[in-house]
């Protein structure tokens, strides 16, 4: 039973030094390009990106890991130039649900693109299960078949360039039982 003891405390005592050694040279490696002074690299700031073309990193110095800021590129670029400000590039906060949306008080969607989905809990949030609603821009209001809440596009994307994207080939959207409603009812 001693015997066995001491072995384990022996074992023990050898297993760390062994250890630390592991660890301290991956850190060395690590901490050797601020030794030797690398300049670090420079990046377009948020305030200073004018097109997709600045959304490019600078990648990182010979030798270390690059991190995300070295070497995003994109929208990703753009995200992440936005977080290290403090700006929430993509508006992640989730929807106002402090009351419930009305045909004349709808809840504000925020959309950079033709369509927007946005998940309706009910009111208050979380009373019911998650109902996908669907707006577009010509179409931009919808309401929970659940709960009634009633939701709006607000439309933040490019302005139209003339192209004519509301008439792409010719595509029409199927017909709902709303477009067949008088309008003396609406
Ligand atoms: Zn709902």
């Amino acid at each position: 039973m001693f015997m066995q003891r001491a072995a384990l405390t022996a074992a023990r005592r050898a297993a760390v030094p062994v250890a630390r050694r592991t660890f301290a040279t991956s850190l060395v490696r690590c901490e050797a390009p601020k030794d030797k002074d690398v300049p670090a690299p420079q990046y377009k700031t948020l305030s200073e990106i004018r097109s997709r073309d600045d959304l490019f990193g600078p990648g990182a110095p010979v030798g270390t890991v690059p991190t995300d800021l070295n070497q995003s590129t994109g929208i990703e670029r753009l995200e992440i130039l936005g977080k290290v400000e403090g700006v929430d590039i993509f508006d992640m906060r989730p929807l106002d649900a402090s009351r419930k949306g009305t045909v004349a008080e709808p809840i504000l969607v925020r959309s950079a693109g033709e369509e927007q989905f946005a998940g309706c809990t009910g009111f208050p949030a979380d009373s019911h299960n998650v109902i996908w609603v669907g707006m577009t821009r010509d179409r931009p209001v919808d309401r929970c078949s659940e709960c009634g809440n009633v939701y709006k596009m607000d439309y933040v994307g490019p302005e139209d360039d003339g192209h004519g994207h509301h008439d792409h080939h010719g595509y029409e959207e199927p017909k709902t039982f709303a477009d067949y409603v008088k309008p003396e009812y609406h």
